[in-house]
């Protein structure tokens, strides 16, 4: 082997290894950042998506991203939503990754793990401050038993709606250890996450008893609404269809949409709808962040 080629070879192994190995453990920034993971997708029949009361013409793309949500502030870390199918099974799985069916009408395939991507910025499930998640449906609560040694941000209905008996929209296994988990219940209409007003969790039940919502101040960006699943496609939103019907509440949903375009227009927010496919696409991924 020549001389060149043999420098070439070793810069090349060097490199495969700095991206596998984790990141040194992070220091608080100084401005708040958030983080957008990758957590998987769903595929979504044609029953599936005409349940949104939209057709398949209509939204275009059926898919659905999972996207995993990391803010870190200087004061601690938030973790939101937390994926589809646990980090321990997509280890396992084969190559084109791990597969789960969540109902009959949407099917998940994940490739990567929540905690290796947390790796790579540095840090780990154990040492994030808070978790909170949009909702208790499979598609949102995964990785929740990792987080069991974070203080939980819940509102007391959610939590209930989780640990009722034979609840076929929640997968107990995924979140068994938060039973014990320090929690703060969230039963006002707004909780500011670390006292500065830059991550603020809003209600917006319906889609289940405790649905909420994140809005983040960020410096650079302005201000940005996780939406959870207050909608799934944009044409819900641009059509202002009703509701699902399967909703835990149609009534509540549609007041709290209503509620929460109220707010979007008065605070010029931006709403980020977690499964539209096309918006997802087009955040930086981690590493990469927002400020
Ligand atoms: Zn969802």
């Amino acid at each position: 082997m020549r001389r060149s080629t043999f420098v070439c070879l070793m810069l090349a192994v060097g490199s495969v290894l700095a991206a596998q190995a984790p990141a040194p453990k992070a220091t608080p920034p100084r401005a708040m950042r958030l983080y957008v993971l990758d957590c998987g997708l769903l595929n979504i029949s044609r029953e599936g998506v005409e349940r949104y009361h939209v057709t398949t013409t209509e939204v275009g793309e059926t898919r659905m991203p999972v996207p995993c949500f990391l803010v870190a502030h200087p004061k601690g870390t938030l973790m939101w939503d937390v994926g589809v199918i646990p980090d321990d099974e997509v280890e396992k799985a084969a190559a084109g990754g791990a597969r789960y069916d969540v109902n009959s009408t949407a099917a998940a395939v994940v490739t990567r793990t929540l905690r290796g991507q947390l790796a790579a910025v540095g840090y780990r499930p154990a040492d994030i401050t808070y978790v909170a998640i949009s909702h208790a449906h499979k598609d949102h609560t995964a990785n929740l038993n990792q987080f069991a040694a974070a203080t939980w941000l819940t509102p007391r209905a959610e939590r209930e709606f989780m640990w009722k008996p034979n609840n076929e929209r929640v997968e107990p296994r995924f979140f068994s250890a938060l039973e014990k988990s320090k929690w703060i219940p969230l039963d006002r209409d707004e909780y500011d996450v670390f006292g500065d007003g830059a991550a603020v969790i809003k209600a917006a039940p319906g889609h289940t008893p405790g649905h909420q919502v994140l809005v983040l101040n960020l410096t650079s960006v302005g201000k940005v609404m996780i939406a959870g699943d207050l909608y799934h496609y944009p044409a819900e939103r641009g059509f202002r269809r009703a509701p699902p019907d399967n909703e835990f509440n149609v009534a509540q949903s549609a007041a709290s949409r209503a509620k929460i375009e109220e707010y979007l227009s008065a605070s010029k927010a931006t709403i980020w709808i977690e499964h539209e496919w096309a918006a997802i696409a087009k955040l930086k991924k981690s590493p990469e962040y927002y400020e």
